[in-house]
């Protein structure tokens, strides 16, 4: 049951269709883990700590600098120089002091916080560089966990949903075959549109309830473009990839 409080707190939540008691219970008691405290991790996370996840984890290696400030919106300039994962989780408690919120100063890329993707329910892949997104991939496959997938370079960028505990679902590698790195821009280098992270990290936090609640329809096997200067979002179907080498061979 929720208390007076959470009854107050979450209302406008209990009064959707398809929403109940039970459903921000579901919430209270998840655990969410988000790779990337920055332009998308940041909107994330906020609307993650203002709907009522129970437990939030924030894997980051990085320090706030001043050009974060531009778009990750989590930190502020006080907190320049500090970890992003302990900055961000200073203004989620202003957010919300009745959720627990575990930081990590580290990458996945490391193997002590591998095990971290088996100890939440769904991840959020809120990161920029190839080598995570692969690691992250191969670790969500190891673990059957869903994650959910954005990036942004320039004004464009685009979200999805890859669920392994689907047959015939497919992989990040499905998608982006690591022969390919050499053609991906960096968004270091192309700059980004500050408010399509914001745009993006806040849809990837709708889809983590969704997926959470099985709430609505999954973006799972679709990926969603979009390119904010024409305003133009579109879907292209994701399919499982015969020879992919992470998802192949765990089926
Ligand atoms: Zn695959």
């Amino acid at each position: 049951m929720l208390n007076e409080i959470e009854l107050e707190r979450y209302s406008r939540h209990l009064k959707l269709n398809n929403f109940n008691e039970e459903s921000q219970l579901i919430l209270k008691n998840s655990k969410v883990l988000v790779i990337g405290a920055g332009g998308l991790g940041s909107p994330c996370l906020m609307y993650l700590a203002s709907s009522g996840i129970g437990t939030i984890g924030i894997l980051d290696f990085d320090t706030v600098s001043l050009s974060n400030l531009q778009r990750q919106i989590i930190h502020t300039e006080q907190n320049i120089g500090k970890p992003k994962a302990q900055s961000a989780k200073q203004l989620l408690e202003q957010i919300n002091s009745n959720i627990t919120i575990n930081t990590y100063n580290g990458s996945i890329l490391e193997e002590e916080y591998q095990d971290l993707i088996n100890q939440y329910d769904i991840i959020a892949l809120c990161v920029d560089d190839l080598p995570t997104r692969y690691k992250i991939n191969e670790l969500c496959l190891k673990y059957k966990k869903v994650h959910v997938s954005s990036a942004v370079v320039g004004y464009s960028g685009f979200i999805t949903t890859f669920n392994p505990r689907l047959e015939n679902s497919p992989c990040y590698e499905c998608l982006q075959p690591k022969t390919t790195n050499n053609a991906i821009k960096k968004a270091a280098d192309i700059g980004v549109f500050a408010p399509l992270v914001g745009i993006l990290g806040v849809w990837q936090s709708a889809e983590i309830i969704k997926e959470l609640l099985n709430l609505g329809k999954s973006l799972s096997g679709n990926l969603k473009t979009i390119s904010i200067l024409d305003n133009s979002i579109e879907n292209i179907k994701l399919n499982k990839r015969d020879n992919c080498p992470a998802c192949t061979a765990k089926h």
